[in-house]
């Protein structure tokens, strides 16, 4: 039977195994030790490809739940890695809606704290959101803050890297269409010298 792994908030992988969750503890060539997470307890087992040691003995019962509870924080980092533009209410929503088990859902941080682990693992996986350039020949636009959520083509026209007289026009071919079919359309700006 294959190993069963979740992530770490710190993206370690750990290995789930009857109810019980352990840590990386060492690597030797193909042969990993892991140790059980509760800080009391002593067990540990070892791993090599998909095959385990025998299961140890732990001086408490298995979480089943705990175990269902790291795998959806792990997703949620990994979806929120993988996709950096989505808003973290909306991630949030997402993985959260795919939990069928009510204990799971029990257990699982509140909603504002979750938000906040989208945006924790977003720094962890950097480079992340570029920082605020003072001049806009300066700013450098990475590709998937160039398409939408929805991954459509959002960047409409740049003029250019490296001109002080740039300009850039962010909207979708929907968005210009709906423009087109409106009569009255309602602008707001911010002005610098
Ligand atoms: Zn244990």
């Amino acid at each position: 039977m294959p190993l069963t792994f979740v992530t770490s908030t710190r993206g370690q992988p750990m290995l789930c195994l009857q109810g019980y969750v352990f840590r990386k503890d060492r690597q030797t060539n193909e042969r990993t030790t892991w140790r059980c997470v509760e800080k009391t307890c002593k067990a540990r087992i070892a791993t090599e490809d998909d095959s385990h040691g025998e299961p140890p003995m732990h001086t408490h019962s298995p979480d089943p739940v705990d175990i269902k509870v790291r795998g959806v924080l792990s997703q949620l980092r990994e979806s929120a890695a993988q996709r950096p533009s989505a808003k973290p209410t909306a991630l949030v929503a997402e993985v959260v809606g795919k939990v069928e088990s009510t204990a799971t859902l029990g257990k699982l941080p509140k909603p504002d704290l979750l938000r906040r682990r989208v945006t924790h693992a977003r720094r962890r996986a950097g480079p992340g959101l570029p920082t605020n350039p003072l001049r806009r020949e300066d700013l450098i636009i990475p590709p998937f803050l160039k398409v939408t959520t929805k991954d459509v083509s959002f960047l409409y026209y740049d003029s250019g890297e490296g001109r002080s007289d740039r300009i850039i026009v962010f909207a979708t071919l929907a968005n210009l269409s709906l423009l087109k079919e409106s009569n009255e359309w309602f602008l707001d700006g911010t002005f610098k010298d």
